[in-house]
């Protein structure tokens, strides 16, 4: 048996994904060039089904066409051609982009340009009548709007990517967004939600072991709200926890509460074998797949089929390397 469900070499099916088109190497920046990104259009196309959208091009303004840029109060910027600011362009821009908005609720995840007066995550100026940009920083209008319509949504930029923490982060909660949808459904019962927590007991620990409690006392029959009520309220709180990556503490005590399934099959010095490499890890000596992978190698032969299915073990591809760098 497989340990759990994302361990595979390939997945029986893509997860559906929203990308700046420019990311895909698509020829729409304001120069007529792109800004293709080789880990999304290569490494992730194995596993994610992209549907690609460059918001300034289906607002009709054309390729090549002039830079835009934001101006005015920062919580609510306008758009601008930066060498015709007198003319707002914003509801013309998200016109097209409202509309696009309505029809994503398929998406699992979204990577987004940086630097993007339309496109960025976070950081984008907003210029001020001065001409200088004011202190506080926007996100871009297209994904601002992304960002209330599925607060949710795992979105990050192609930039952060590169930062192999905030990586593993993106991608854990992309796969967690899927599995869950996927497995608990829009019309789940509380057998979906048992066994979806269940799997997922060891990775919301490593997250935070107060969240873990919390989401069980949702589950253990004493909340009042009917199941469609607490399918919400789960996800809401599951993805919150996730979006915060977790630290090398809390993998360092799932790893031994991991280890403690051994004790009855695997001999106490092989067992404080695997805990002298978990103190390695603590210590930043090795990364966490080193544990990951000893540990692994000794469950698959003696644990139960429960530990086998914690998500905790593949919460993304085994492939892409994720722990080898985290
Ligand atoms: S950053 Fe966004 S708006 Fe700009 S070219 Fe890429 S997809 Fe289009």
């Amino acid at each position: 048996m497989p340990f759990s469900r994302f361990s595979a070499d390939q997945l029986d099916h893509k997860i559906p994904v929203g990308i700046s088109a420019c990311l895909l190497g698509d020829n729409v920046r304001y120069n007529g060039g792109h800004s293709r990104s080789d880990y999304c259009d290569k490494d992730l196309s194995d596993y994610f089904d992209y549907q690609k959208f460059c918001p300034e091009v289906a607002a009709g303004f054309g390729t090549p066409r002039p830079t835009l840029r934001l101006e005015g109060d920062p919580n609510q910027p306008r758009m601008v051609f930066t060498k015709q600011t007198d003319k707002d362009v914003s509801a013309t821009f998200m016109a097209t982009s409202n509309a696009y908005l309505e029809n994503l609720a398929h998406l699992d995840g979204y990577i987004v340009m940086k630097n993007s007066p339309s496109c960025g995550l976070e950081r984008i100026k907003v210029y001020q009548e001065n001409g200088h940009p004011h202190m506080q920083r926007s996100a871009g209008l297209f994904t601002k709007a992304l960002l209330q319509r599925y607060p949710l949504l795992p979105i990050e930029e192609d930039g952060r990517l590169n930062d192999p923490a905030l990586r593993e982060n993106f991608l854990l909660r992309v796969f967690a967004h899927h599995d869950f949808r996927h497995t608990v459904g829009d019309t789940p019962s509380m057998k979906d939600l048992i066994a979806f927590h269940s799997r997922y007991k060891y990775l919301v620990m490593a997250h935070s072991q107060p969240t873990y409690r919390l989401l069980g006392r949702m589950l253990s029959g004493s909340d009042p709200r009917p199941v469609l009520a607490l399918k919400d309220a789960y996800f809401e709180t599951l993805m919150m926890t996730l979006s915060t990556p977790a630290k090398r503490k809390n993998h360092c005590n799932v790893l031994m509460h991991l280890v403690g399934y051994l004790k009855r099959s695997v001999d106490a010095s092989v067992r404080n074998d695997i805990l002298d490499v978990v103190e390695q890890y603590r210590r930043g000596e090795v990364n966490l797949a080193t544990p990951m992978t000893l540990l692994h190698h000794y469950l698959k032969h003696y644990g139960s089929k429960y530990i086998k299915e914690q998500s905790y073990f593949a919460p993304y591809p085994t492939p892409l390397g994720i722990r080898n760098r985290v």
